[in-house]
C-alpha cells in the first residue's frame, strides 16, 4: 500500500492540541452566556462593546424575541480579535443598522447594529446605539447574516458568479473537485482579469486527476499510477486546495486502495475526503445503502472526515429517512462524517450520461415524461428521448420525492451545497442560481420545514466547520461576531426567495439587498456592483 510521502507539518495552530498548539476553546452552548462559555460579551459587554465610553452604562433590559435573561446568547468575540473601537469618537468603515443580526454559532439574534473597519466585523451594538460610518446601511426590516459558503461550487466563472452574489454567497468553494491543479487555479483566479468579487477555493479531484494519467473511468489505478495520485494530491493540498473529492459514481473502477490512499492524504492535511458516492438509486445491485457503507468503511479505515456530496440526488434519493439514521448512527459512533443537499426535488444532467444506461426508470422511479430539457422545460417521449440523447442534452429528471428534500434539510448536520455554478448560455440545474433563496425562502419561511437560524447555519458555520481544520480563513467565516471577516449577507425574509426554473435558470434571486465582501459592497438595493471583486484565495494552512 503506498504511503503519502512526508512533508514538513504546518506550524502548531492556536486550538489544535493534536499540532502542541493551546488547547481548543470549550464548545459553547446555545442559549446561555456564563463565564464558561468562552469569548462571549455579557449582555452588559453587548451593550458596551464599542469601547469604555460606555462601559459605566447599567444593564438594560435586551430582549426583542422574549424569553429570559439568562437565555439569550450574547455577541460573541472571535479569539484574537482585536479591542473594539471607541464608539465615542470612532467613524467605522460601514456600518449597518438596525437589522436582525443573526449568528449562527452563537445563536446570538437581535435587533443590533454592525461597524466594518477594513474587512473585519469590529462592533454589534444594540440597535440604534448611533454609531458613526462612512458609510451607512439601513438595514431596519431586514436579516444581517454571515456571508453564505457554497461548498459545492464549481470554478467561479464571471457569468455565473454573480448569480451567486445574488443568492447570498460571498465564499465559492469547489469541493466537488476542479479541473486544474491548484498551482494553476490560483493563478488563474488571483489574476487581476479573472478575480472574482466572491472568495474562492477548491477541492483535489480524484477522476480528473486520474483522467490526466490516462486512466480510462472503468479502469483501476496500478500502484504506480496510485503514487502518482498521492504525490499530485500531496502538491495540490499543499497548494492550497481543501478536500479531496471521489466520484465513483462516475469513474467505477475507483478502488478502495486508490481511495485509501488519498484520503490519507486528506486526514494529513486535515481536510475532508468528499464523495459523489457510487450508487444513486434503491434498485440492487448498487444501492445507495451500499454507496454510504463504501464511504464509511474509507472513514473507519482511515480516521479522516469525510462528506457525501449532495445526498439528496446520491446516496439518500427515496431512501433518506435511512440514509440519514444510517449517518446519524455512524456519527455518534465518532465517524467525522456530514452531507450536504439542495432543495429541489429534480436533478439534472446529460442525457448521454452512465444515469441513463438501460433501466434509468426502474431505478429511479420516473418514466419519460418526468424528464425535461433544461433551458425549454420541454417534456420528453420515447421518440425525442432518443433524439436528445444524441445530442447529449442538459435534462432535469423529476426524481426526487419532495419529503426527502425536507427530510435532508432537517438533519442539523447536513449543509447547503448548490453543485452547480450557471454557464454562459444559461444551461444549468436552477439550483445554479437559487440553491440558497430556495432554501431559506421556500423552505424556511412558506413550508416551515426548518427554523431561519438552522437553515442559515447550513449555509454558514457548518460548511465553515468542514472547511476550517485544513484552511485558518475559514475560522473567521460563516459568523457574524467581532473579530470574524466582513463577508456579510443581507436580506429581506419576507421576500427572498429564489426565481429561476428549468426553463429559465439564468434568473437572479429575489431579496438579497446587500452582499459585503471583505468590507466591499458588491451588491447593494440597485444590484452587483460588476467593478468590484475583492475575493480573496481560501489556502490550505
Ligand atoms: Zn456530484
Amino acid at each position: 500500500m503506498p504511503t503519502p510521502p512526508s512533508r514538513p507539518g504546518p506550524p502548531p495552530r492556536p486550538g489544535d492540541p493534536r499540532r502542541g498548539g493551546p488547547p481548543h476553546r470549550p464548545p459553547v452552548r446555545p442559549g446561555r452566556a456564563s463565564s464558561a462559555d468562552g469569548p462571549h460579551l455579557s449582555r452588559r459587554g453587548f451593550l458596551t462593546a464599542v469601547g469604555a465610553t460606555l462601559a459605566g452604562v447599567g444593564l438594560i433590559a435586551l430582549n426583542p424575541f422574549g424569553g429570559g435573561e439568562s437565555d439569550v446568547p450574547s455577541v460573541r468575540v472571535l479569539p484574537g480579535a482585536a479591542s473594539p473601537p471607541d464608539a465615542a469618537t470612532h467613524t467605522f468603515d460601514t456600518v449597518i443598522r438596525n437589522g436582525r443580526v443573526m449568528d449562527p454559532e452563537s445563536k446570538f439574534d437581535a435587533v443590533a447594529d454592525v461597524g466594518i473597519d477594513g474587512g473585519t466585523v469590529t462592533a454589534i451594538t444594540a440597535g440604534g446605539s448611533a454609531l458613526r460610518g462612512g458609510v451607512v446601511v439601513d438595514a431596519a426590516g431586514l436579516v444581517v447574516a454571515p456571508g453564505f459558503i457554497d461548498i459545492l461550487s464549481y470554478e467561479p466563472n464571471e457569468y455565473g458568479i454573480w448569480f451567486k452574489i445574488a443568492d447570498g454567497v460571498t465564499t465559492n468553494l469547489g469541493l466537488h473537485g476542479l479541473r486544474s491543479r491548484a498551482v494553476d487555479y490560483f493563478d488563474v483566479w488571483g489574476s487581476d482579469t479573472k478575480r472574482p468579487p466572491t472568495h474562492y477555493g477548491g477541492a483535489f479531484s480524484d477522476p480528473w486527476s486520474r483522467s490526466t494519467l490516462g486512466l480510462g473511468v472503468d479502469d483501476p489505478a496500478s500502484p504506480e499510477q496510485i503514487d502518482a495520485l498521492v504525490k499530485m494530491c500531496d502538491e495540490d493540498l499543499t497548494g492550497g486546495y481543501l478536500a479531496v473529492d471521489f466520484e465513483p459514481e462516475y469513474t467505477p473502477g475507483v478502488a478502495f486502495d486508490e481511495i485509501k490512499a488519498l484520503t490519507e492524504v486528506a486526514k494529513d492535511h486535515d481536510v475532508p475526503a468528499t464523495f459523489h458516492a457510487r450508487y444513486s438509486d434503491d434498485v440492487a445491485p448498487g444501492t445507495n445503502a451500499e454507496a454510504l457503507s463504501e464511504v464509511l468503511h474509507v472513514a473507519r479505515e482511515t480516521g479522516a472526515r469525510v462528506h457525501v456530496e449532495h445526498i439528496i440526488s446520491t446516496g439518500g434519493t427515496y431512501t433518506m429517512q435511512q440514509s440519514l439514521e444510517t449517518l446519524e448512527q455512524a456519527r455518534k459512533d465518532g465517524v467525522q462524517i456530514t452531507a450536504c443537499t439542495y432543495p429541489y426535488d429534480y436533478w439534472a444532467t446529460y442525457l448521454a450520461s452512465a444515469r441513463f444506461n438501460d433501466g434509468w426508470q426502474e431505478r429511479f422511479h420516473i418514466t419519460y415524461g418526468d424528464l425535461a430539457i433544461v433551458g425549454t422545460g420541454e417534456r420528453l417521449t420515447p421518440a425525442t428521448f432518443a433524439r436528445y440523447q444524441a445530442k447529449n442534452a442538459l435534462t432535469a429528471a423529476y426524481a426526487i420525492p419532495e419529503a426527502d428534500v425536507k427530510a435532508s434539510l432537517q438533519a442539523d448536520w447536513v449543509m447547503l451545497g448548490s453543485d452547480a455554478i450557471l454557464e454562459p448560455g444559461d444551461k444549468n440545474h436552477p439550483r445554479s442560481t437559487g440553491c440558497f433563496a430556495r432554501a431559506i425562502g421556500r423552505y424556511t419561511r412558506d413550508k416551515k420545514v426548518l427554523p431561519l437560524m438552522d437553515a442559515l447555519a447550513k449555509a454558514t458555520i457548518l460548511p465553515a466547520k468542514l472547511t476550517e481544520g485544513g484552511a485558518d480563513a475559514m475560522r473567521k467565516k460563516g459568523r457574524l461576531q467581532i473579530g470574524a471577516d466582513a463577508d456579510i449577507t443581507v436580506f429581506d425574509p419576507k421576500t427572498l426567495v429564489d426565481r429561476s426554473t428549468i426553463e429559465a435558470p439564468g434568473v437572479e434571486s429575489e431579496g438579497v439587498r446587500y452582499v459585503f465582501v471583505d468590507g466591499h459592497v458588491v451588491r447593494d438595493p440597485q444590484g452587483n456592483r460588476t467593478s468590484v471583486r475583492p475575493g480573496n484565495a481560501i489556502v490550505g494552512s
